[in-house]
Parts: C-alpha cells; sequence; structure tokens
C-alpha cells in the first residue's frame, strides 16, 4: 500500500496530538511530511524526533534556528521554515495527500485555503475559517476539486448519516432537517447570576472533552455551537430553518439527519475526537484509531433539552449572524475571538462575550464579502471594534 503523505497545520494542539495519536498506529498507511506549531516547540521536537518530517514550521526565526540545532543534534534532518509564508508551502506540497488543517482561529485561513486551491483533501478541524470566508472558501473547493472531509464531530456525524454523500442537495437527498446535538458544556445548569462570576478555569473544564482554551470557552458560551450551525451550513447547503440545536449531555450521539419518510440517522460513540480523526485519515476505508468501544449499559440513558437562548445568547447571534449572511459571520467570528481572549487574558466578565459580539455586529456596517480581501478586510474592522468594546468595558469597571 502507498504511504499517504499527511501535513499537519497545528500539531501541538489538542487536534494535532489526536491526529498524530491515530497515524502513530498505522504506521503502515501513513507519513507525516510537514508538522506546524505557534508555541509548544518542546512538544514540536519530539513529535519531529518520532515522526520525523521533511518539514516543520514555527512563527519566528530565532525559534526556527534553535529547534533546527536540537533537531540535528537529535539526529533529525527536518527543516525548519518560519512565519505564514512557510504555513502556506507547507499546506500545498506538490506530493501531501492530505491536509489536516488544526490551526485554531483565523490564523488558520491562509494556509486552509492554500491546500483547498491546491485541491488536497483537507481535513477541516478549523471551523472558525470556513466561517469567517464561506462563500470564498466553498468556492475555492468547487473550482479545486478537493475533497473537504468534516473533522468536527457533529458535522462528522453529519457527514456519516448522509451515507458520505455530499454531492447532491439536501432536499434532492430527501433530509428534512439536520439535528446538531451539544452537550450544553460546562454551565448546562448554570443560572444567569452565577455565570456573571464565572472564571477562565472554570469555563475550560468542559465535561465530556478535552479541547485548547479557545474552543472551550466556545462551548461555554455555546458560541461553538453557534459557529458549528455556520458551518453545516456551508458544509452540506443546509438552509438556517433546517438546522435544529438539541442539547444532548452525554455526547454520545454526535449529530443526527432527518428523513423525509420520518427515518433519523445518528452516528454515535464515546466522546474522543480520534473516532472523526481516523474516519476522515483512513476515509473511505475504516482503521482502528484507540477509542473505547461504546458501553451502552454504563451510559444508561440519553437525554435531550432545547437550547435556552437566554442564558446563551451567543447561540442566537450566531444563528442571527446566517441570517443576515454578508459579512454578518465573518464580523461574528473576529469580535467572538477578541472577547474570548479579553475573557482568559484580561479579566474582562465571562457575560460581556455575548455583549462585545453583539455591540460589533451593530456596528459593523452589512457588506458582502466575496473575495479573500473583503473577508480581511471586514475580519480587521471587526477586532478593531470590539477591542475598543472590550477597553470600554474594562474601563468601565476599573
Ligand atoms: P489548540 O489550542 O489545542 O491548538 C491549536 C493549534 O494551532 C496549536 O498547534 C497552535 O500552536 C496552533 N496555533 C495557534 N495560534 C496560531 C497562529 N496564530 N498561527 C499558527 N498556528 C497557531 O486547539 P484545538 O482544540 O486543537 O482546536 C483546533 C481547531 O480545531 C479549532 O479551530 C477548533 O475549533 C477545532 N476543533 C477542535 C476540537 C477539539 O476537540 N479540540 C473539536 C472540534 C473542532
Ligand atoms: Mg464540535
Amino acid at each position: 500500500m502507498k504511504r499517504q503523505k499527511l501535513v499537519i497545520l497545528g500539531a501541538t494542539g489538542s487536534i494535532g496530538v489526536n491526529t498524530l495519536d491515530v497515524a502513530g498506529r498505522h504506521p503502515d498507511r501513513f507519513e507525516i511530511l510537514a508538522l506546524t506549531a505557534h508555541s509548544q516547540t518542546d512538544r514540536l521536537f519530539e513529535q519531529c524526533c518520532r515522526f520525523r518530517p521533511r518539514y516543520a514550521v514555527v512563527p519566528a526565526a530565532d525559534v526556527a534556528a534553535q529547534l533546527e540545532s536540537r533537531l540535528r543534534q537529535a539526529g533529525c534532518g527536518t527543516s525548519v521554515l518560519v512565519g505564514i509564508d512557510a504555513l502556506e508551502q507547507v499546506a500545498c506540497l506538490p506530493d501531501a495527500d492530505a491536509v489536516m488543517a488544526a490551526i485554531v482561529g483565523a490564523a488558520g485561513l491562509r494556509p486552509t485555503l492554500a491546500a483547498v486551491r491546491a485541491g488536497k483533501k483537507v481535513l477541516l478541524a478549523n471551523k472558525e475559517a470556513l466561517v469567517m470566508a464561506g462563500p470564498v472558501f466553498m468556492s475555492e473547493v468547487a473550482r479545486s476539486g478537493a475533497l473537504l472531509l468534516p473533522i468536527d464531530s457533529e458535522h462528522n456525524a453529519i457527514f456519516q448519516s448522509l451515507q458520505n454523500d455530499i454531492s447532491s442537495s439536501l432536499e434532492k437527498k430527501g433530509v428534512r432537517r439536520i439535528l446538531l446535538t451539544a452537550s450544553g458544556g460546562p454551565f448546562r445548569n448554570a443560572s444567569l447570576e452565577t455565570l456573571a462570576d464565572v472564571t477562565p478555569e472554570q469555563a475550560c473544564a468542559h465535561p465530556n472533552w478535552v479541547m485548547g482554551r479557545k474552543i472551550s470557552v466556545d462551548s461555554a458560551t455555546m458560541m461553538n455551537k453557534g459557529l458549528e450551525v455556520i458551518e453545516a451550513h456551508w458544509l452540506f447547503g443546509a438552509a438556517r430553518e433546517c438546522i435544529e440545536v438539541v442539547v444532548h449531555p452525554q455526547s454520545v450521539i454526535h449529530s443526527m439527519v432527518e428523513y423525509a419518510d420520518g427515518s433519523v440517522i445518528a452516528q454515535l460513540g464515546n466522546p474522543d475526537m480520534r473516532t472523526p480523526i481516523a474516519h476522515a485519515l483512513a476515509y473511505p476505508e475504516r482503521i482502528e484509531a484507540g477509542v473505547e468501544p461504546l458501553d451502552l449499559h454504563r451510559i444508561g440513558r440519553l437525554d435531550f433539552e432545547p437550547p435556552d437562548f437566554s442564558r446563551f445568547p451567543c447561540l442566537r447571534l450566531a444563528f442571527e449572524a446566517l441570517e443576515r449572511g454578508g459579512n454578518a459571520p465573518t464580523v461574528l467570528n473576529a469580535a467572538n475571538e477578541v472577547a474570548v481572549e479579553a475573557f482568559l487574558g484580561a479579566g474582562m466578565p465571562f457575560m460581556c462575550i455575548p455583549m462585545i459580539i453583539e455591540e460589533t455586529l451593530a456596528a459593523v456596517p452589512q457588506a458582502d464579502v466575496e473575495d479573500l480581501p473583503a473577508v480581511m478586510a471586514a475580519d480587521a474592522t471587526a477586532r478593531e471594534t470590539a477591542r475598543r468594546l472590550v477597553r470600554k468595558r474594562c474601563l468601565q469597571q476599573a
């Protein structure tokens, strides 16, 4: 069997580490061509020593020089490249078979788009890239013929429940609704009053999943589900009315598709990202992922609740941004990234996150985002506006 050559953007993060865990179980199938990281250079060093990629990418020249010399001493010939251009370069290496897009946030857009434009098999974890640039992203997929496989567990579940067929419209396939499940996050039962005082540590302690800090806060505000609603819209061509969010605290059903005849097809599994990662890596085959078998007797019951838009206004804002279209999802995503950073790093209260996003959406004029420069401009304006609103709020509190 010819081995698949993999590029992992964001190799040191939660998705990156899980991807290497799955790939490492199948050295006969996968070889690692390039790994990239933003901060955890020690972890990147260890990954390079084990997987011997041709390239590693880091953000700065001094870090690159240090890493390369450590790698030489360890007998590893990996070349270390620097910066955003290098991220794009490794994302479209001619002999790369698949690219795992696992950088967090808008920083992942350019390299992920480079992989799409090069017609690669793109394993999409970086939902923010798709949310901020939906129309540009999807038209590049159509133009290049890239194979886009969802890593987000819900979208991977929907893809599987659509029987791996996203070539025709949902209507043609007889799909009535997409039921996007949500765990409800760590504050599913918290009152509005207690939400006012939550700390970053509490927000990042997800009951079912271990993830990076940004997506953990997104899960706590339920913006993660909001971003996933928009992601589902673009990936599956689903209209807003066809997407329903169902809170399912056990995170065993990863999402469902309801058909015209009343059939509902779901994908189940333990909440372990190695399942969707293995599914996409081996697609259309199936491989072992190191995931524990699902023990339904131990789980005992599956619960479902409607989402509460008043305690989780971020979810409402995401639905509204999808309805408004144009630059609204770009603005939503950028304002959310700024607000989450202010919550994690600058002590901004948790419930200010939706306020900053709502005010930013109201302040940035509506516009179309039909090309990449328009997306980047909307992203920059929204960030600037959101930062100003954060400063104002933090000053008011001081
Ligand atoms: P993480 O914070 O653990 O890792 C992020 C990775 O991106 C790291 O390798 C980091 O070095 C790199 N990175 C960060 N900022 C960068 C920058 N400016 N430039 C280049 N690289 C940068 O995040 P994660 O939890 O692995 O999530 C990654 C993506 O996958 C996110 O978009 C998230 O929404 C999505 N996702 C994650 C999970 C999960 O279970 N963790 C599930 C579904 C989707
Ligand atoms: Mg998800």
